[in-house]
């Protein structure tokens, strides 16, 4: 510094003061080379160290931006004559503040905001001086205060999203000031006010920056400190102008003023001898990235008025579905759910349209599929619910339907099935189909699958319960028949009674063997299913015809069945008359043998007799066919026996009586 000792505010003191200007970056984005030279010749403060600061300037054309640098710096930037009123050369200028170890950057750019053309160059700049600048002034009308557009608010989001990204992100929490300068400040609403204003923008910019990773949730304050002051109109008021900018002066000269400017955590920490260097690389780097492919003003413009309209329109269709929730949640079907929601939709789409379509078509075009897929997923859900309640309608639908049915009579199983399937399949479809909105490309394909596997096991548990019912009633009926058979047959034994019975049993089971396939048929039974019916039918219906013996051939039943047909023989002659015993009558002999042939039936009875007969009833563990054949055990037909002997010797007893007495009258 020239052996000068500075403090650390920037002021310098007993420096060679000078003016001198020079174009940094040119009207063709290039670069200068005589940074490092203007820097150490004409600004004396490439041996500053860190004890030196940077102010640049941003804000519309022809705010007044150079005039204002020019009265507090005491530096020349072109201004734009009152007169003339033509255009000054288009770069970025850097020049010295008299009297500080101040960098001062203005900015030149066209001016095409207003006619809303490319502002590439506006964006970069601004960019440069929000990377390189301690303090940035940003200048602007008052009447811009809370205009969007006009008070470059979009450029700024650009901006800080950029600059976050590509700068700050990497370089930690250095702050940076944003000293707002409201021009031509009429007074009517103070100061405070416009502040607010500018402050809540600011907030709303900032969250709608897209952050780097890892920084999602920091805040503006974070990486900016903000001021706010204002100025009387220059030409209106010129005293007061002069006035207030001395005052303003003060800000960045006197480190003893409560709003001094240069506080330490702005510096860049870049040592001024390297002061070209960072800001060339700076520039480089905004040069050749591609994210500064940055959209045009109009597109900012678009995205944030088009933002705005979607988040109005957006909450007004939130609260027209709010009613949907409950009764869907509730298991509920809605009724004209999909033209509820499409009409729901649509207004709230064209309410967009209505506002939106006006702004750059790009950007409105994409902004509307933003706001109608975030309308479709909402409507989606609602969709899936009664999708969802709708198939469970189906199914209480459908089980009814066949319950209803399956208590009638005549009917065919499969047929039945078949008509409620169909019936409910249509009412899903129907109904699935009347709440697919358009514009979207929901489907219900797998909801439909589910719906059927639901119906198939329906199905399959219904037709097992009527299978068995089917078979229940063929065994009532089969059984009805042996019963009637059996007694007749063993009302008088013979010995081809068996044949007899075993034959009629066969007929019967054959017979009902018929029904039950025919049956089946309608059941949609498998081969196997059939195979395995008709096994078990021919087991129960034997170890029916099993139990109808049985209870037949009951004890007392059957000591029954042998004095009959002992009586018969030893009571009653040849033409069934009661026979008288005569003294001369064997008694002994014929006793013996009427006993004899009803002892015949014990044996006749033991066993079922089926040579000759092919009867196919299948074995199994619980079940042995040859060891049901068996009636009478050896211990029960000698039991039998006995008993029967008793019994007969006492009609022998009474006819030996009989003849005593007789005799002796
Ligand atoms: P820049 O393009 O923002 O740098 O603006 P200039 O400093 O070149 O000024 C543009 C025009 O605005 C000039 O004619 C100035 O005389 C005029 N001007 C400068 N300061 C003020 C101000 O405070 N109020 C008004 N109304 N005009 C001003
Ligand atoms: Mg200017």
């Amino acid at each position: 510094m020239n052996g000068v000792a500075n403090d650390s505010n920037g002021q310098a003191n007993g420096v060679k003061k000078t003016s001198t200007q020079l174009q940094i970056i040119d009207e063709n984005q290039h670069f200068t080379q005589e940074l490092s030279q203007s820097m150490k010749d004409e600004w004396h403060l490439a041996d500053s160290g860190f004890n030196y600061n940077l102010v640049a300037v941003f804000g519309s054309q022809s705010t007044g931006k150079s005039t204002l640098l020019n009265r507090l710096f005491g530096t020349n930037f072109d201004v734009m004559s009152e007169s003339a009123r033509r255009q000054t050369t288009k770069g970025i200028w850097m020049s010295r503040g008299k009297d500080m170890n101040v960098l001062i950057m203005d900015v030149e750019g066209t001016d095409g905001r207003e006619r809303g053309e490319d502002q590439d160059f506006e964006r970069k700049s601004a960019l440069f001086s929000m990377a390189t600048s301690n303090v940035i002034i940003v200048n602007l009308w008052e009447h811009q205060v809370g205009l969007y557009q006009g008070a470059n608010m979009g450029l700024l989001k650009t901006v800080f999203e950029v600059n976050l990204q590509l700068f700050q992100a990497a370089r930690g929490k250095e702050k940076t000031l944003l000293l707002f300068v409201i021009r031509d400040h009429v007074g009517a609403t103070p100061l405070a006010n416009l502040a607010n204003t500018l402050t809540a923008d600011l907030d709303r910019i900032w969250q709608s920056v897209s952050k780097p990773e890892g920084l999602e949730n920091c805040s503006i304050n974070d990486y900016f400190d903000f001021m706010f002051t204002a100025l009387p109109h220059k030409l209106l008021l010129p005293e007061k102008f002069e006035e207030e900018v001395i005052k303003l002066r003060e800000r960045f000269v006197n480190q003893n003023h409560k709003d001094f400017v240069f506080k330490p955590n702005y510096s860049k920490r870049v040592p001024a001898d390297g002061f070209h260097v960072y800001a060339e690389g700076i520039w480089d780097q905004i040069m050749s990235n591609k994210d500064l492919d940055l959209p045009t003003q109009q597109e900012l413009l678009a995205q944030y008025r088009c933002d705005e309209i979607a988040t109005v329109a957006f909450e007004a269709f939130l609260g027209k579905i709010k009613g949907f929730r409950q009764p869907i949640e509730a298991g509920k079907i809605i009724e004209g759910l999909g033209p509820q929601m499409e009409e729901i939709r649509n207004t709230t789409i064209k309410q967009f349209d209505k506002d939106a379509s006006r702004y750059h078509s790009d950007v409105y075009k994409r902004k509307r599929n933003e706001i109608l897929n975030k309308a479709n997923s909402q409507l989606h859900a609602f969709y899936l619910g009664q999708l969802k309640n709708l198939s469970k309608k189906a199914i209480t639908m459908f089980n009814s339907r066949i319950q209803e049915k399956l208590k009638g009579e005549g009917y065919d199983f499969a047929e039945v099935v078949l008509n409620a399937r169909n019936e409910v399949e249509d009412y899903f479809k129907k109904n699935a189909e009347s709440i697919v909105l358009t514009e979207t490309d929901w489907t219900y394909d797998e909801e439909i699958t589910q719906l059927q596997e639901g119906i198939d096991e329906i199905a399959a548990k219904s037709r097992i319960e009527e299978t068995k019912k089917m078979i229940n009633g063929l065994e009532k009926a089969f059984q009805a028949q042996i019963n009637e058979f059996v007694t007749l047959y063993f009302k008088s034994p013979t010995p081809d009674m068996w044949t007899k019975i075993v034959n009629k049993f066969q007929e019967v089971l054959d017979k009902t063997e018929q029904q039950l396939l025919k049956k089946a048929k309608s059941f949609n039974s498998s081969e196997e299913e059939n195979a395995k019916s008709v096994e078990n039918l021919r087991k129960r219906s034997w170890q029916q015809l099993r139990k109808k013996i049985d209870d037949e051939l009951a004890d007392n039943m059957f000591l029954l069945k042998l004095r009959e047909r002992f009586e018969e023989k030893f009571r009653y002659d040849d033409e069934g008359l009661p026979k008288v015993w005569k003294p001369e009558d064997d008694i002994d002999a014929h006793f013996r043998k009427s006993r004899d042939d009803a002892l015949k039936l014990i044996p006749l009875f033991a066993k079922i007799q089926i040579e000759g007969i092919e009867l196919d009833i299948p074995s199994d563990e619980e079940f042995d066919f040859n060891e049901s054949l068996i009636i009478l055990s050896e211990t029960r037909q000698h039991d039998l026996t006995v008993r029967f002997k008793r019994e007969s010797d006492a009609f022998y007893l009474e006819a030996k009586r009989s003849v005593v007495a007789t005799t002796a009258r």
